[in-house]
């Protein structure tokens, strides 16, 4: 039992990175600009949730009550929702009551904002008035960031783009903090997502992880070892959203179909990212499983290294994406990875769109490219290993620091991003294709 437990934290720890991606919008921007479907999309009407809500309540409930059934037919180790928190339509009640009564069937976290904004993109700013991120999150901003927002109201037109690349980066607003029942919040005790699987659940960031990740493709072994790694609920999410996008589009909700799509294809797009797809790239199992026994036989030394070698990757991949895209549309200069986000060419390279692409497309990808990244970040940047580097990692410019190293090695990590991004762009269109493909009236 102790050995399993130093498992537990092993594995939590290298999953207690929350983010994915260094900006969500600013890569889907880029995925979706040419994509037809979305760039020739007339503009719609925005229009609050409260409003939606109402006039959906009935389709609404049909809804929500297919995806409770269909997350019992697919997922693994699905835990039901419990029967109280099922949506059921009531005329009477108020706005504030039907959009509690939403959230908490969704099992997202009930002060999430779903507030009216945009997110803009660098390369074309738009003015208007700004908002301060609390308006949007009920989660600080992340230090360094380039997030910035546009009020809207309901009546406003906008692009279908815009709307659907701000809401990419949406589930980072606290939808998923602290559902767990030993999570410190009113209502994790209600969810039924019993205790959080994994990393800390006093930390709210960590607290999201086991939706922002999925480790579908790790060895048997490990999943004998630590059945825990199986409980995530990535799939889940990309479900109930793309569904009720799908249903927004069919009843008229145009706006809210396409933020509903970008709040779906968040989850997606985290699992094109092989540290969230792959629970330890490059190491083997029988090596996670060696250094957690020797660290619970008081030798913590390969654990510690271990640990500080995934999350100094994950988090270096995260800013190296972020600096080189933000750069690039400060200078107004499309570079490789801008070319790779466009290359709409894949995208009928992959099957048709199915309940199955996220796993055996998106995550077998995701994890085949994982230790090849690594290998590529680890001789790009040989500091990673250096426990003491995570401490001042935010003051480093790292892209400086990089055109100090070999040009090979930049080449390769250059060019190992931007296969990352075109997987990401490709799957974010064909997950699109297939909203859409289902939001046509029968
Ligand atoms: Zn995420």
């Amino acid at each position: 039992m102790r050995f399993l437990h130093s498992l537990v934290l092993l594995l939590g720890l290298a999953a207690t990175q929350a983010q994915a991606w260094g900006n969500h919008s600013l890569v889907s921007y880029r995925a979706f600009e040419r994509m037809p479907e979305v760039a020739n999309a007339s503009s719609v009407t925005v229009e609050s949730l409260e409003a939606f809500l109402r006039a959906e309540e009935n389709t609404i409930e049909a809804l929500l009550a297919s995806q409770e059934a269909w997350a019992l037919a697919h997922l693994k180790k699905y835990p039901p929702r419990p029967a109280e928190l099922a949506f059921a339509a009531d005329a009477s009640r108020t706005d504030e009551a039907r959009r509690l009564a939403f959230l908490m069937a969704l099992r997202v976290a009930p002060n999430s904002k779903f507030a009216l904004y945009l997110q803009t993109d660098p390369w074309n700013p738009q003015s208007g008035s700004a908002l301060p991120r609390g308006a949007v999150s009920s989660l600080p901003e992340a230090p360094g960031s380039s997030d910035s927002y546009l009020a809207l109201k309901a009546g406003d037109q906008v692009s279908p783009l815009s709307a659907l690349a701000s809401a990419t980066e949406e589930p980072e607003y606290g939808l998923d903090i602290n559902l767990f029942e030993d999570n410190p919040s009113d209502w994790g005790g209600l969810y039924g997502f019993g205790t959080q699987p994994f990393g800390n659940p006093a930390l709210a960031s960590a607290s999201q992880a086991p939706f922002h990740v999925a480790f579908l493709h790790e060895s048997r072994m490990l999943y004998l070892a630590v059945p825990l790694i199986g409980r995530t609920f990535l799939l889940l999410r990309s479900h109930q959203f793309s569904t009720l996008s799908s249903l927004a589009f069919r009843t008229g909700h145009a706006y809210w179909g396409w933020r509903f799509a970008g709040l779906s294809l968040h989850y997606l797009q985290d699992l094109t990212q092989p540290y969230n797809a792959a629970l330890a790239p490059s190491y083997s199992s029988a090596k996670l499983l060696t250094a957690s026994a020797l660290a619970m036989a008081g030798m913590p030394t390969m654990k510690s290294e271990l640990l500080s070698v995934l999350s100094n990757s994950h988090r270096l991949l995260d800013r190296y994406q972020s600096e080189c895209l933000l750069r690039a549309a400060a200078r107004q200069q499309e570079t490789g990875l801008e070319k790779a986000l466009h290359a709409i060419d894949r995208d009928k390279g992959y099957p048709d769109w199915s309940d199955h692409y996220l796993r055996d497309v998106v995550s077998a990808q995701a994890v085949r490219a994982a230790a090849p990244l690594a290998q590529a970040l680890s001789a790009a940047i040989p500091a990673l290993s250096d426990p003491g580097f995570a401490a001042h990692e935010t003051d480093i410019k790292l892209l400086d620091e990089l055109s100090k190293r070999d040009g090979a090695e930049r080449a390769r990590l250059e060019s190992a991003m931007a296969e990352l991004l075109g997987n990401l762009g490709a799957h974010s269109r064909n997950g699109l294709r297939g909203i859409l493909r289902a939001s046509d009236p029968p």
